[in-house]
C-alpha cells in the first residue's frame, strides 16, 4: 500500500494536485474538507456541527474529524493506498492516524508538503473564492484565521513526520504540471 499525506497551508494546491496524483498512482483521495462540505450540503448532523467551525475558519474538533476519516478509509477495503488531503491537521490526528493504520497493518509512506509563500496563498484563495462558492475563501478575515490555525496547530506536523524521516518538502510555486512533476519525483521514491 502507498499512503501519502499531502500537506501544506490553505491555498497551497493540495486538492488540485491530489486529483492528478490519484489517477497516476491509483490511490483513493480523501479530503476531509470535501467530506465536511458534502455533509453540509446534505444537511447531516455532522455537517451542521462542522459548519459552525468552518464558517469561522476554525478547525473542526479532533474527535469527530478522526472518526469521520476512519469511516472514509473503511469504505475502501480494496484500496491500493490513500492520499490524505487536509488530514492530519493536529498532532492528535497524526497520532490517531498512525495507530489506525498500524491496526490495519499499514503506515504512512511519506508526508509530501507543498511550500508556498503566504502572500501568494492569500491571492490564490481570494481568486478561488470568486468561483468556488466557498464562503471561507471570500473573506480575508476567515482566511487569516485559517492561517492562524495552520501556524498554531498544523505546522508542527512537519516535525512530527521529520522525526520519522517521512517529511518531503516540494516547491509549490509554478504551473500545475510543473508542481505535479515535482511531487511525482518524490512519490516515486516512497
Ligand atoms: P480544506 O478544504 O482542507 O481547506 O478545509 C476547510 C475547512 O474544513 C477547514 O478550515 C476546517 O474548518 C475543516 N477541516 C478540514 N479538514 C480538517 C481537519 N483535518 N481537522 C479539522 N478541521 C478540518
Amino acid at each position: 500500500m502507498k499512503n501519502i499525506v499531502l500537506f501544506g497551508p490553505p491555498g497551497a494546491g493540495k486538492g488540485t494536485q491530489a486529483e492528478m496524483l490519484k489517477l497516476k498512482y491509483k490511490l483513493i483521495h480523501i479530503s476531509t474538507g470535501d467530506v465536511f462540505r458534502f455533509n453540509i450540503k446534505n444537511e447531516t448532523e455532522l455537517g451542521l456541527m462542522a459548519k459552525s467551525f468552518m464558517d469561522r475558519g476554525e478547525l473542526v474538533p479532533d474527535e469527530v474529524t478522526i472518526d469521520m476519516l476512519e469511516a472514509e478509509v473503511r469504505k475502501n477495503p480494496q484500496a491500493n493506498g490513500f492520499i490524505f488531503d487536509g488530514f492530519p491537521r493536529t498532532e492528535s490526528q497524526a497520532k490517531a492516524l498512525d495507530v489506525f493504520l498500524e491496526k490495519n497493518n499499514t503506515d504512512i509512506n511519506g508526508m509530501v508538503a507543498l511550500e508556498v509563500p503566504e502572500n501568494l496563498l492569500v491571492e490564490r484563495l481570494l481568486n478561488r473564492g470568486l468561483t468556488s462558492g466557498r464562503s471561507d475563501d471570500q473573506d480575508e478575515g476567515k482566511i487569516r484565521n485559517r492561517f492562524h490555525e495552520y501556524e498554531t496547530k498544523t505546522a508542527v506536523l512537519k516535525d512530527y513526520y521529520q522525526n520519522q524521516n517521512k517529511y518531503f518538502g516540494v516547491d509549490g510555486v509554478g504551473s500545475i504540471e510543473e508542481i505535479t512533476q515535482r511531487l511525482e519525483e518524490v512519490i516515486d521514491q516512497l
